[in-house]
């Protein structure tokens, strides 16, 4: 199957590691032009070797933290003198999660969370909603969690941020058609960044990497067996971005290796 992608602009938003690089990489392949954004230089340096390597000349790579507004809207800029003026697909993907429960949660820390969840769709959506009306058949792409329909009372803010961030993409999903389709991917566990950090950190040395994600895959009751790869949501991502997609709009795919409990209705 054709995707469509082919001379593309796609920006993906926390591209330099995990599932936003992953992304990256499956869209050069398919024939975009993708640019990337992280906070980290060096790591953005390293992912941008990276989408070299896959195909040069095609990639551009921006420091930008996604919940600094003027840095969002300086990046939006370049990006739009370096395509022409238009943006096919954006994946607001950068983020992290936060371990955190009621009891334990600070006032600043439910405002930290709530601020990096809904601004990092809302600044950059703003921002490229210009270079996306510009493009023939845009696409917003949010990458989110399972979290939002299944919360974890030790990920409480996190769940219910989520759960918001669903609501809201529904309204755009509403408020931009016919021109821009909005789609999310809900995600259970996926090997990135994050879960690498928590490897590092984790108190039993003892256990290898190998056997320190089987225990969590078992002890999250994955039927899958197993936390995702990067590319397998980065493919989910790239499918809901792509024209191939052009009918698919307000939808949600989990991709989650089957860990979700409940039979839902459609949609985001
Ligand atoms: P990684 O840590 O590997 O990647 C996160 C990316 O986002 C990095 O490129 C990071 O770069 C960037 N980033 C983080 N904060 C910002 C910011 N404020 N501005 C710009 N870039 C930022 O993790 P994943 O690939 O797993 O994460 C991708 C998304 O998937 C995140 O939103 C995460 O919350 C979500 N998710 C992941 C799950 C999982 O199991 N892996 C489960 C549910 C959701 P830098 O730090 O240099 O800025």
């Amino acid at each position: 199957m054709d995707l469509g992608l082919s001379n593309k602009v796609a920006v993906v938003t926390g591209g330099s590691s995990g599932i936003g690089l992953a992304t990256a990489k499956i869209l050069l392949t398919e024939g975009a032009r993708v640019v990337i954004c992280g906070r980290d230089g060096a790591r953005l340096a390293s992912a941008k070797a990276q989408l070299d390597a896959v195909r040069p000349d095609a990639a551009l790579a921006e420091t930008c933290d996604v919940l600094d507004n003027a840095a969002v809207n300086a990046f939006a800029a370049k990006v739009g003198a370096w395509s022409g003026g238009r943006v096919d697909l954006l994946v607001n993907n950068a983020g992290q999660g936060r371990a955190s429960t009621f009891a334990s949660t600070t006032d600043a820390q439910w405002r930290e969370e709530l601020e990096l969840k809904f601004f990092s769709q809302v600044l950059p959506i703003r921002a490229f909603k210009s270079l996306l009306d510009a493009a023939p058949s845009p696409a917003i792409v949010a990458v989110n969690s399972l979290l939002s329909l299944q919360p974890e009372p030790h990920m409480v803010c996190t769940s219910a941020a989520r759960a918001g961030v669903q609501n809201l993409l529904k309204s755009l999903a509403g408020e931009f058609a016919p021109r821009i389709r909005v789609n999310s991917i809900m995600l259970g566990l996926v090997d990135s960044g994050q879960w690498q950090r928590r490897f590092e950190a984790r108190t039993d040395k003892a256990r290898t990497r190998d056997q320190w994600f089987a225990a969590l895959a078992r002890d999250k009751h994955i039927p899958l067996g197993r936390l995702g790869a990067p590319e397998e949501p980065a493919r989910a991502i790239v499918f809901l971005g792509s024209p191939a997609a052009s009918y698919i709009t307000g939808a949600s795919l989990e991709i989650s290796g089957g860990v979700s409990r409940s039979i839902r209705a459609p949609g985001l």
